[in-house]
């Protein structure tokens, strides 16, 4: 017999059906046996009647969480039986064949309530039943589904998603890379990306004139509450545009998806507010103000950008080790100034006044997102890394790529990199970011599922190159 889905049940009233997926509750009453029934549409209560004694016996066997095949007649429940508001709750299905795909033994933790209570520990080291329970089923759907609309809009804007290596190379440039030995090369090493910066704005020389990408992005940092080594991020980059315009577009892309994929959300203001750094700091005295008029309404995002930021900020020592200078960038050192301060750049002239072109994007008192219009010249950019201290042959090793593209035709450009888990626990309204990602690490950095981070044999550390310091334990 075909499998129906369960939301289709309702149509089938008098028909007998074959339905599959898992049990969600088992109750014995005596000679009967009820169930709900769930599957990837929803949810149905099936009855065994007394009659079938051999359904019966299978039915006793049958544990919460056990995947089933069930045939069964859709029945009208009697009036008395009927549940408003919910789901089904006017139909049964009258078991009438039951069979056992796979039984669940006894499960460490109950997935049929909110598993928000349980430890996280647990619930991460079997994830795939963490999955399973409503909350979470609703989060990965609504992730998959904002990921799918922002793909649709931006390809109507005539963006295409490029692809860009997760093994690239190490170059100084904000948090520790993660490094992966090279095999084939003793003593050299790949590196993750932090993001995509540099080959987005290499497909900008490229020609592609607007690019997009759910990228994964990886950095090493020392784990803090709601850091996840690697996360995503929706990132673009755009040929031939000023602030303005990445702005815009962003800003439409962004209410856009509220109104289409969170209707039961109310934007405070729009257009966005647009806060200067300093007055942002000087009013909120935070550079990711949360500027919700009231913070009780769970419905309420209030989005702000905040722009002109300082380029530099004086160090005492910067965290570059390659850098000898005494000034370090605020954002991204591959930022433009604004129009005004391009002049003081390229003269090194009042540095520390210098505004970059950097816009970030807050929601609720989170930055959601950042980026900036680029210097696309050798000229400046040189002049940028000069500035943070680094000479001229370190800057051609490191960034030697970037400046030759910039000497062979790279036209103006800017973008911006969404942190979409971040923006995902907003509207979804999740305490952290784990509660939006199908399998993060611990905040520990840690995966209890796959025993992650774990040593290797000897054999592959052997092939690598590699002798380990004793560790100490
Ligand atoms: N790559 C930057 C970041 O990860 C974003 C950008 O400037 O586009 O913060």
């Amino acid at each position: 017999m075909e499998r129906t889905y369960i939301k289709d049940l309702v149509q089938k009233a008098g028909e007998t059906v074959m339905i599959k997926g898992w049990v969600d509750v088992r109750r014995d009453q005596g000679k009967m046996v009820f169930f709900d029934f769930r599957d990837v549409t929803g949810y149905i209560q099936g009855v065994v009647l007394p009659s079938r004694a051999e359904v019966i016996e299978i039915a006793k066997t049958a544990r919460p969480e056990s995947v089933v095949a069930v045939e069964g007649i859709v029945n009208k429940r009697p009036e008395r039986n009927v549940v408003a508001d919910k789901q089904n709750g006017d139909i049964e299905l009258e078991v009438t064949a039951l069979t056992i795909l796979n039984n669940a033994e006894p499960l460490p933790f109950e997935i049929n309530v909110d598993t928000k209570e349980v430890g996280e520990d647990v619930r991460l080291a079997h994830r795939y039943l963490d999955l399973r329970s409503a909350r979470m089923q609703t989060n990965i759907r609504m992730r998959d589904a904002v990921i799918h609309h922002i793909r649709g809009y931006l390809h109507n804007e005539k963006f295409i998603e490029v692809e860009t290596p997760l093994l690239t190379k190490s170059t100084p440039e904000g948090a520790r890379d993660y490094i992966v030995p090279a095999r084939l090369y003793p003593g050299t090493f790949y590196a993750l990306p932090q993001s995509p910066q540099q080959y987005k704005q290499l497909l900008m020389a490229a020609g592609v004139e607007r690019y997009f990408q759910i990228a994964k992005c990886m950095r090493d940092e020392d784990t803090r509450g709601d850091r996840q080594p690697e996360f995503t991020q929706m990132d673009m980059e755009m040929s031939f545009v000023e602030r303005d315009d990445v702005m815009a577009l962003n800003e439409a892309l962004l209410i856009d998806l509220v109104q289409t994929l969170f209707p039961d959300k109310r934007i405070q203001q729009i257009p966005f507010p647009r806060i200067s750094y300093k007055d942002a700091m000087e009013k909120y005295g935070s550079d990711r103000p949360d500027i919700r008029e009231n913070k009780e309404d769970p419905n309420l995002l209030a989005f702000c950008w905040v722009v002109d930021f300082p380029f530099f900020e004086a160090t005492e020592k910067s965290d570059n080790p390659d850098a000898t200078g005494s000034w370090t960038y605020t954002h991204n050192p591959f930022s433009r100034p604004i129009p005004e301060h391009m002049d003081n750049l390229m003269a090194k002239k009042d540095i520390g006044d210098i505004l970059t072109t950097q816009y970030d994007i807050v929601l609720n008192g989170y930055e959601i997102g950042g980026g900036s219009i680029r210097n696309h010249t050798y000229e400046a950019l040189a002049k940028v890394f000069e500035i943070l201290g680094h000479d001229l042959e370190k800057i051609e090793e490191n960034f030697g790529h970037m400046l030759s593209a910039f000497k062979l035709g790279t036209p103006p450009h800017g973008g911006i990199a969404w942190g979409l888990d971040r923006l995902l626990m907003l509207l979804l309204n999740e305490p952290n970011i784990r509660e939006v990602i199908a399998f993060p690490k611990t905040g520990e950095g840690k995966d209890p599922m796959m025993q992650s981070p774990a040593p290797v044999s000897a054999k592959q550390l052997d092939e690598l190159n590699i002798v380990l310091k004793k560790i100490e334990k």
